[in-house]
């Protein structure tokens, strides 16, 4: 390599070297002050009508309404099929999936750029696979569905009603949110990224043995607290448990200590704590259909 070679070379190398320090310190400046505006009056209001976000204790609200900020200025908001994008879907949507990164260190969803929103449950393009060929296209209804490319699509009709819920074990953007943490390491296999070798070998014995443990009730027809959606597949199944440690965090708790213990872990949170804070409540406990 001559001589100028490498002097381009160098000077590429500092100028990215500069570009990547320069846009996280900005990245990070402006974050702080996104964190320390927090939301304004009309934006809280909207996150208190999720009954999920107004049981979290005081410190916890102040730290979400701050990553909410963040959220509503890193990413966009599509509307389809006449879906007006208005602050209450914003807002809705952000605060629940703010929720998941509330206490664990990860980012705030790198690879998600936009969020798309129709109006209601909507039918999209399903690939049938048979070793690894496409042996069909079917069209499915779906109410949501995470993309690792960038985007992520909700049903509003169908985001607004679980947002709303008391209780149950349902929660679309949850749901979909935590595929988005699932995909965070490039794949996407029920497992998201754990800190330690130890974490990732816990995690492994305990989510495969409540994995087929939920497969097996499902195919006994017997009675189980985690949606048998969730006996699909890892992928589905690390979704599903994340709806219900999130929305029915007592009755997980109580049938599934273990699986409890390691998504209290990995999300830094106890909801069973806010749960039980309240004053009435009434879990539902009725079996999957
Ligand atoms: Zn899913």
């Amino acid at each position: 390599m001559e001589f100028l070679d490498i002097t381009v070379v160098v000077v590429i190398g500092i100028a990215v070297i500069a570009w990547t320090c320069w846009s996280g310190i900005f990245k990070r400046r402006y974050r702080e002050k996104y964190t320390l505006e927090g939301l304004s009056e009309e934006r809280r209001k909207i996150v208190h009508e999720i009954p999920l976000c107004r049981r979290l204790p005081d410190d916890l609200k102040e730290k979400l309404y701050g990553k909410i900020a963040i959220f509503l200025h890193e990413k966009e908001f599509d509307g389809c099929d006449g879906q007006e994008i208005t602050e209450e879907v914003r807002v809705t949507v952000a605060a629940l999936a703010c929720l998941l990164i509330l206490n664990n260190e990860t980012d705030f969803y790198p690879k998600l750029r936009t969020v798309v929103v129709h109006p209601h449950a909507y039918c999209a393009d399903h690939q049938v696979l048979i070793g690894g060929q496409v042996v069909e296209e079917e069209d499915v209804v779906k109410l949501g569905e995470s993309w690792g490319s960038g985007s992520l699509v909700l049903s509003w009709t169908d985001t607004l009603a679980d947002a709303r819920r008391q209780h149950g074990r349902h929660n679309v953007v949850l749901h979909e949110f935590a595929h988005q943490l699932d995909q965070l390491d490039g794949v996407a296999n029920g497992t998201p990224t754990l800190a330690s070798k130890e974490d990732y070998e816990r995690w492994e014995q305990v989510m495969a043995q409540e994995f087929q443990k939920l497969q097996r009730k499902v195919k006994n027809r017997e009675y189980h607290v985690i949606d048998e959606y969730g006996a699909e597949n890892r992928v589905e199944f690390f979704a599903v448990v994340t709806e219900s440690f999130f929305c029915s965090p007592a009755i997980v708790r109580e049938t599934h200590p273990d699986m409890y213990r390691e998504l209290a872990k990995y999300y830094k949170l106890d909801p069973q704590e806010w749960e039980a804070a309240e004053p009435a409540h009434a879990i539902n406990t009725e079996p999957a259909a």
